[in-house]
């Protein structure tokens, strides 16, 4: 047996028997079924736990299964998402539940590489499902288990290099490739979320602290994974417009599928400094007065500054793939783009607040 080998026995054994003992409940684990397992990990992509459990159990019980999911109207998929977030990851999730139906006659299929081929599964999902549904001997690396390894292996090198990437990769394979590597997997992720925290690692309380090269070594883990500088992101200026029909309704466009913020509805918005640029949608914005409002809204690669104006008209144009006038009552029942969201609220409009909020989000 080699050392290495050895080391990955020893780091199991210990890591089995904590996730044993202290791993929290959550409905998932209780009830592992491939698509409740398919339909978490979807979920708890960029959130938290507590935020994702109320909208798994309510997803599932209208789309109990994939054919549910595959044959549902998109607006309704939409619906049951609004709030989550990154809704393109709801649009592949429908998308690989359809090909689950025309290819494996709706069945979830146990084989990693049929599993990796449908929409919206990488590697991280497909070694999640695939080791937690069907016991594949497959690894995950999301980021609890980047961090817990980086402290192990004392790994002085930014993770998101693509070298020390598949080195933690490799790590997490050979950690895999043992006894209950569903729960192995979990026991990292879980580890990472509890004990091996960002800022305040708890090694006293850790299952692995005598295998642990960075506690071992400087006694200061915190300071891993190592991140490079990020550049700045960039910054764009956005005018919107509130505009309203006779009747009191407020008009929004849906934009097109593909792209940022894809299939969410928006507040008319067009790039520019100033709200005239609100003509190329054919409203005219009530410039002469200051913005209603003005938000600002992080993606993960760029910054929007929105000012939103009071603006009268009808809007057309390709801003949108079709645009349609809610009474306010309605949008809390709608997936809104987040600038939107903001917007709104920030603009008077009543609109409860998002669970799960604060992250910085792709939508
Ligand atoms: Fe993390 Fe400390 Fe455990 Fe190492 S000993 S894995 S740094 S909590």
């Amino acid at each position: 047996m080699t050392e290495d080998r050895a080391d990955a026995d020893v780091l199991r054994e210990r890591l089995l028997a904590w996730f044993d003992v202290h791993q929290r409940e959550m409905p998932w684990r209780s009830d592992p079924q491939p698509w409740n397992v398919w339909v978490s990990e979807i979920m708890l992509q960029q959130t938290r736990v507590e935020s994702v459990i109320g909208y798994y159990h309510r997803f599932l019980a209208r789309f109990p299964t994939p054919a549910d999911l595959a044959a549902a109207p998109p607006d309704e998929v939409m619906q049951h998402w609004a709030g989550l977030g990154y809704y393109a990851r709801a649009r592949n999730l429908q998308k690989g539940a359809q090909q689950v139906v025309e290819r494996h006659n709706g069945v979830v299929p146990d084989d990693p590489e049929a599993f990796l081929a449908l929409a919206g599964v990488g590697r991280y999902t497909c070694g999640a499902v695939q080791s937690i549904a069907f016991g594949r001997r497959l690894p995950v690396l999301d980021g609890n288990v980047i961090r817990v390894l980086s402290r192990l292996d004392l790994v002085e090198s930014d993770p998101r290099e693509k070298a020390t990437n598949e080195r933690l990769w490799a790590r997490a394979a050979a950690l895999a490739d043992g006894e209950r590597p569903g729960d192995l997997n979990q026991s990292l992720m879980e580890l990472g979320a509890l004990v091996c925290t960002p800022r305040s690692p708890q090694c006293t309380d850790c299952p692995v602290t005598p295998l642990c090269t960075a506690h071992q070594a400087d006694g200061d883990p915190s300071r891993l994974p190592i991140k490079a500088k990020k550049k700045p992101r960039p910054r764009y200026t956005y005018q919107a417009a509130l505009c309203r029909d006779e009747e009191g309704r407020i008009w929004l466009g849906r934009r097109p599928n593909k792209g940022l913020l894809g299939g969410l509805w928006s507040l008319p918005m067009v790039k520019g400094s100033k709200p005239t640029a609100l003509s190329k949608l054919t409203l005219e914005a009530n410039h002469q007065a200051d913005p209603l409002a003005t938000i600002e809204h992080g993606f993960t690669h760029q910054v929007w500054t929105v000012a939103l104006y009071t603006c009268s008209g009808r809007p057309s144009g390709d801003g949108a793939e079709t645009w349609r006038a809610f009474e306010e009552a309605a949008l809390p029942n709608i997936a809104l783009a987040g600038p939107t969201l903001k917007a709104l609220r920030a603009g008077g409009v009543a609109l409860p607040h998002r669970r799960g909020a604060g992250r910085r989000s792709k939508q």
